[in-house]
């Protein structure tokens, strides 16, 4: 794709996000009705090229390494960096969230502790029975407002499952050992294609495939393909194919993205109330959401660009710039795997970063790298203990510094993965789960900005490791002979 036509396509994102949130803020729970299935299209198409793509990208890179010895230390390389920078993401989010203090307020303003599930069962019943009595009435208009409070069930019912997952987490060891545990079994899956029961969306449950294992199987089977001679040679080669294919594939996808982003912002803002119902939540909740806000962007715009100039060499805004189309991506759909398409076009592609690094790196860190999510699971998890009046003392502020940046590696890289993971962090300082419902109403939003500094952070991650996990690999380090390749 020519420079000034994939301006244009960068260009009408910016217009998408900003005429959908007008759309959503003007229309409320109409903008979804009308608009929703726009953004749900684009969303669902690039969902269709993650699982091929996560594969095909990390076997081909694995196959331009060379060898299972190349590989291990680029792995180690990789690993090493996003472990650094994650960690550096939680400090700052503890740093602020212990400056600001945004939860401590005289005990009248104290924020409801939680969100019982014997109140969103209540709701569920209710708007049950409204639906049947709208349905038996009949009538104009019955059935749109019959479609509205599908809306709703299905989001009470979502509510009701991530209580219901806090239930069965609470069974589990509390502490660093429970955390590590539970961890580590996001690193294996017992079904490759679907993964663990997912979300529940209306009236559907979503099973998001299991990146994290899928990850691990990739690399591991890439290396196995190395040392069984000429045929494995040949499916490295088959594979590179499909990868370059995928990746034409995804600029296709992109000249849909300008109406997908009006789309999922407009159905998203609408959905959660329109403009009334937002400014009402970020008023409840607004210091703690400055705090995520202020984290998040002393993490993605100064210390992630120190990093890519000091150690990456690279030019911080044509390097924003090559990767814009993600950003603003993941910014709209708020996961990084739905974005990783994009990342991994705007890395390899537009930036010009060596395939061997953008192939490896770039599909790792979009389930393993989360500075984002590991920030803001550090600061909601010492708002909340502020908020009920709790003091964690540094031993407490210590395990949830590791436990955030475990949490967040675990974490899936779909929308609200965060909220779920931080139930480990919740509990390894034994808080009680239920109270992450305080925070509920404003986490959609606080979503959106994590994900664009997770996928920021990948961004950076592979042309740091290109510079010098590649070298440290035996392999010629840096963007030398790639230069010519990129466009930007
Ligand atoms: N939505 C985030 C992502 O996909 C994960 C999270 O919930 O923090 O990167």
């Amino acid at each position: 794709m020519k420079g000034d036509k994939r301006y244009l396509l960068v260009l009408g994102m910016l217009l998408g996000l900003i005429a959908g949130a007008w759309a959503g803020w003007a229309l409320g729970l109409r903008a979804d009705y009308y608009f929703g299935f726009l953004g749900r299209f684009f969303l669902t198409a690039l969902k269709m090229l993650v699982l091929p793509l996560i594969v095909c990208s990390l076997i081909s890179a694995v196959g331009l390494l060379g060898d299972v010895r190349r590989l291990g230390r680029t792995a180690g390389a990789t690993l090493a960096y996003y472990l650094t920078t994650t960690a550096v993401a939680v400090l700052i989010g503890i740093i602020l969230v212990n400056l600001i203090k945004p939860g401590v307020v005289g005990p009248e303003g104290r924020l409801p502790a939680a969100e019982k599930s014997q109140q969103i069962q209540e709701r569920i019943a209710s708007l049950e029975r409204e639906i049947e009595t709208v349905r038996q009435r009949g009538g104009p208009g019955a059935r749109r407002e019959i479609e509205n409070l599908q809306w709703l069930l299905g989001v009470e019912k979502k509510k009701l499952s991530n209580l219901a997952k806090a239930k069965r987490f609470e069974r589990e060891q509390r502490g660093l050992f429970g955390a590590f545990k539970e961890t580590l079994q996001m690193f294996v899956t017992p079904d490759i294609v679907r993964g663990p029961p997912g979300t529940v969306r209306g009236d559907r449950v979503e099973q998001p495939p299991d990146t994290l294992a899928i990850i691990v199987f990739s690399i591991i089977l890439g290396g196995l393909l190395t040392t069984v001679g000429p045929k494995g040679r040949l499916v490295i080669d088959v594979v590179d194919g499909l990868n370059q294919a995928i990746l034409k594939f995804v600029q296709i996808v992109l000249w849909i993205a300008p109406i997908g982003v009006f789309g999922l912002v407009a159905s998203k803002l609408g959905g959660t109330g329109g403009g009334d119902a937002f400014f009402h939540e970020l008023k409840r909740l607004g210091r703690y959401a400055v705090t995520v806000i202020v984290g998040l962007g002393v993490h993605g715009l100064i210390v992630l660009p120190l990093i890519l100039a000091l150690l990456g060499r690279r030019n911080p805004l044509r390097y924003v710039l090559a990767v814009s189309q993600a950003l603003l991506n993941a910014f709209s759909t708020a996961s990084s795997g739905a974005t990783l398409p994009l990342t991994l076009e705007g890395v390899e592609r537009r930036a010009g970063v060596r395939p061997e690094a953008a192939r490896f790196v770039v599909p790792m860190g979009a389930t393993v790298n989360m500075d984002g999510t590991a920030l803001y699971e550090a600061v909601a998890v010492i708002f909340i203990a502020q908020s009920q009046g709790i003091h964690l003392p540094a031993g407490a502020q210590v395990i949830i510094f590791l436990t955030a940046s475990l949490a967040a590696i675990g974490a899936a890289a779909i929308p609200e993965a965060g909220l779920v993971t931080m139930l480990i962090v919740l509990r390894a300082v034994n808080l009680d789960t239920e109270w992450i419902g305080m925070i509920l109403a404003i986490d959609w939003f606080l979503d959106r900005c994590r994900t664009t500094v997770n996928v920021w952070g990948d961004a950076v991650g592979a042309a740091v490791i290109e510079r010098f996990g590649l070298r440290w690999a035996g392999l010629p380090g840096g963007a030398d002979g790639q230069k010519a390749k990129a466009e930007t």
